[in-house]
């Protein structure tokens, strides 16, 4: 396994983050989320050289695949996603895949992981990537922040398990990078979100419930 390299773009009103992840060697790419201004995306991996051929979803919520459409028929890429988010995915693009937790993912000679992160959505998946230690985390976490638990299908005590237990096992240098440029900078660590971040500070169903304004379970 050999390093993937990260390209962030902000695009679109909602200031949304997408990345374009690939390998220099063979040149194979990763699209994650493609919210808006596929165009621009789509430039990044031709300035490069590269080909993408693996579309990754962290949910399906309109603002992270209004270009799913576009994007898809541009590359013919195969879209990855929760078994959850399948049936919304294929109404945007004909090769849809559901990914499995934990699943491991190739991308030319690097690799991505899977991690099943509900809460936001039943369907959010978080995607890591080893080397360089980075993880794609959508709506889930947020720099300085989470998404809302108040959606269809949110589950305030499944994101507070997302959270703690999944985001929580991964090496604490990891690179976060969120869904949305919501925060001080667009990217950040999680050892700074864990020792900074109130939605991480809540650390309990209880705590986590209150940070969100949410009344308390009784
Ligand atoms: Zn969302
Ligand atoms: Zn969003």
């Amino acid at each position: 396994m050999s390093a993937l390299e990260i390209v962030q773009l902000e695009v679109g009103l909602l200031q949304n983050l997408c990345e374009v992840i690939g390998c220099s060697r063979t040149g194979q790419a990763a699209l994650v989320d493609p919210a808006f201004e596929v165009d621009r995306l789509l430039h990044v991996a031709e300035q490069r050289g590269w080909t993408i051929t693996t579309i990754l979803l962290t949910h399906t919520h309109d603002d992270h695949v209004a270009g799913l459409d576009e994007a898809a028929l541009a590359t013919g890429a195969v879209v990855r996603c929760h078994p959850v988010e399948v049936e919304v995915a294929r109404r945007l693009a004909p090769r849809v895949e559901a990914v499995a937790d934990d699943e491991v993912i190739r991308i030319g000679d690097g690799e991505l992981r899977a991690l099943y992160t509900p809460g936001h959505t039943p369907g959010c998946v978080c995607w890591f990537v080893p080397e360089p230690a980075a993880v794609i985390t959508g709506d889930v976490l947020f720099v300085g922040s989470c998404g809302g638990v108040s959606y269809s299908g949110s589950d305030p005590a499944a994101m507070v398990d997302s959270l703690q237990r999944r985001l929580g096992s991964l090496p604490e240098q990891t690179r976060v990078y969120p869904g949305h440029d919501y925060g001080q900078t667009p990217t950040s660590s999680l050892a700074w979100e864990f020792a900074n971040n109130p939605a991480l500070l809540a650390d309990t169903v209880e705590t986590f419930r209150a940070y969100k304004g949410l009344p308390a379970r009784g």
